[in-house]
């Protein structure tokens, strides 16, 4: 809750000289964005609960109730006012701010749209009172028995804009920006309880839990609490929370990195790269983690007086938030490995092997929950080629240092299995290889020419589109040419591709480039094309040198977050049959 600081203080119209400095712009646009001032506003007042109930997508009728402190009725009678506020006396006072309002102009800026009736009970008074407007102005003023706190109800939002009534979406469409808008403010306050309904139907019900839950509830029933790990860390004149998503979950979108600068949602696309660049290096080729980022900051080092809704926010101190982001990330992601299988959750891992509800990021569908959330490995377009009987050979890395790993075998064509003194490993082969061949071809950026030029033929699109991207490909050390029209060649390249010649223009000719993250993911793709697959015939020798690479990963996840190898030992299986 919002210091109580504020309890008590008398609500005054701003002077000019204030409100003149002070973003100027609309605020209430649709149902949604009412919702977003009056649940400010109760969050303000310190309220424990907040209730939103709305009919007609929030457009017949829409209704703000909380359990806040609550105002007089001089300040009920002031507080429609154009920049009447209790929050703020002058633009200093703005440094030292950490409500979610101040400009004095939600109330206002809704009674000129809408009709407004307010309900407010101040503790120690005698008695509620109300307040009736209509087009701006009062019809009533009257006690009136009430609760403890105020209830605004917004009636006939702009009935008489019918232009923006057009404008508006449909009921449902309100719906939903109504839900996602509360979602936002009850995030960052998981001590309150929200509660949202229509027409008498429950939407949703958030009682006042730890943060980790609210957030895990916020994304709806498919995500599992467990999937999310809170991890704090400050600096100067900062603290930093992120609640951070397993790296099984995530999305094909940033949408679900969501930033919190003094619990309001903002979009400061700096501080969700800062969440995204962390992930990459247990997520990459186009999978965005879910993680919710809570930024909390000295109110003079953070300016929010630069959009009307609030919804940017320009920080003194962005580059130093931004490190501290992606080293306190790192070091969680580090650590975040899944190494020993414990029998004793029966076998509960992968997580979804058990059956039972699909855990994200295993399940390609979207389940309950709105949140589509994806495989983590869906087979690239053009899927793979027809697999080579001989055994092939694995080229990992040109390590040859002594393992103390002995080779026991291959099971399902899949996995290869290894064994160190009284510990078995299962390795995921096609994964394990792929990771290895990933993080090589990352490192390698220096081209060298090739002796042949590799030439390939291309259709007239892939013509046109290499002729507009193939510079971009320098970035990872490849020369791609035009030799003639739809025929190129690849002319120069890291030593690493060269055993991959194939699988390197089929990867250029699928994925072309420009677009967002393209490099991650043509890596990415690269590798998965150049990996052994399940089902290859591996040799023994070659199944080993993959085996001790793998063991020894700083990341032992493949590039889509999951892990390679699980692992058991002698009690595990012992226990597994009884004999312990
Ligand atoms: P601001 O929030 O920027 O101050 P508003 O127009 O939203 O401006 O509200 C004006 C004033 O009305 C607030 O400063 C506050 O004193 C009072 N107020 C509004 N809503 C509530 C509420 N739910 N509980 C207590 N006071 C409120
Ligand atoms: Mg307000």
């Amino acid at each position: 809750m919002i210091s109580n600081s504020l309890r008590g203080v008398p609500i005054a119209v701003l002077p000019d000289s204030v409100s003149k400095r002070i973003a100027a712009g609309e605020v209430i646009e649709r149902p949604a964005s009412v919702v977003r001032e009056l649940i400010d506003n109760s969050l303000d007042a310190g309220a424990e609960a907040v209730e939103v109930e709305y009919r007609g997508g929030g457009l017949d009728s829409l209704r703000v109730r909380d359990t806040g402190w609550g105002m007089s009725r001089e300040d009920l009678e002031k507080c429609h006012l154009p920049h009447a506020t209790s929050k703020i006396r002058s633009l200093d006072d703005l440094d030292r701010s950490r409500t979610l309002g101040f400009r004095g102009e939600a109330l206002s800026s809704i009674a000129a749209v809408a009709e407004l009736e307010i309900v407010s009970f101040r503790e120690g008074d005698d008695s509620g009172n109300r307040i009736l407007l209509r087009g701006g102005a009062v019809t009533t003023l009257d006690s009136v028995p009430a609760n403890r706190g105020t209830s605004v109800d917004v009636r006939r939002l702009f009935a008489d804009f019918p232009a923006r009534r057009r404008f508006l979406g449909r009921a449902r469409g309100e719906a939903t920006a109504i839900r996602n808008t509360l979602l936002d403010k009850a995030i960052p306050f998981p001590d309150v309880r929200f509660t949202l309904s229509s027409e008498s139907r429950k939407i949703l019900t958030l009682p006042p839990s730890s943060l980790v839950r609210r957030v895990s509830q916020a994304f709806g029933q498919s995500v599992r609490e467990e999937m999310f790990q809170e991890i704090s860390g400050s600096g100067d004149g900062f603290s930093l929370t992120v609640v951070a998503g397993h790296p099984e979950l995530f999305r094909r979108d940033r949408r679900l990195i969501q930033v919190f600068v003094n619990r309001r949602r903002v979009w400061e696309f700096r501080l969700m790269q800062a969440v995204e660049y962390a992930y990459t290096d247990v997520l990459h080729g186009g999978l965005y983690p879910v993680a919710s980022l809570f930024l909390d900051i000295d109110p003079d080092k953070a300016d929010f007086n630069i959009h009307p809704a609030k919804r940017e926010v320009r920080l003194r101190t962005a580059g130093e938030i931004h490190h501290r982001i992606v080293e306190l990330l790192r070091a969680h992601l580090h650590a975040y490995t899944v190494k020993h299988v414990s029998l004793d959750r029966e076998l509960t891992f992968p997580p979804s092997a058990t059956g039972g509800t699909p855990s994200l990021g295993y399940s390609p569908e979207p389940t309950k929950g709105k949140i589509p959330f994806f495989a983590p490995h869906e087979s690239p377009a053009g899927g793979y080629k027809p697999e080579p009987l001989q055994p092939h050979s694995v080229p990992t890395q040109p390590d040859d240092s002594p393992t103390d790993l002995t080779f026991v075998g291959f099971l399902f064509e899949t996995f290869i299995i290894v064994q160190r003194s009284d510990r078995v490993y299962i390795i995921d082969q096609h994964a394990a290889h792929e990771r290895i061949l990933y993080d090589r071809f990352r490192e390698s950026r220096a081209s060298q020419p090739l002796l042949i030029p590799e030439e390939f033929e291309v259709t007239e699109d892939q013509d046109a589109s290499l002729s507009r991207v193939s510079s971009e490909y320098r970035s990872l050390g490849i020369v791609i040419e035009r030799r003639e029209p739809r025929r190129w060649a690849v002319a120069s390249a890291p030593p690493e591709y060269r055993e991959n010649l194939e699988d390197l223009i089929e990867t250029i000719l699928e994925l072309g480039g420009l677009e967002e993250a393209w490099d991650r993911r043509f890596l990415a793709e690269l590798a998965c094309k150049a990996a052994v697959k399940g089902g290859d015939r591996v040799d023994s020798g070659s199944a080993l040198k993959l085996a001790h690479t793998t063991l020894n990963l700083p990341v032992p996840r493949c590039p889509h977050g999951r892990p390679l190898w699980v692992e058991l030992d002698r009690n595990d299986l012992l226990r597994l049959i009884g004999r312990l």
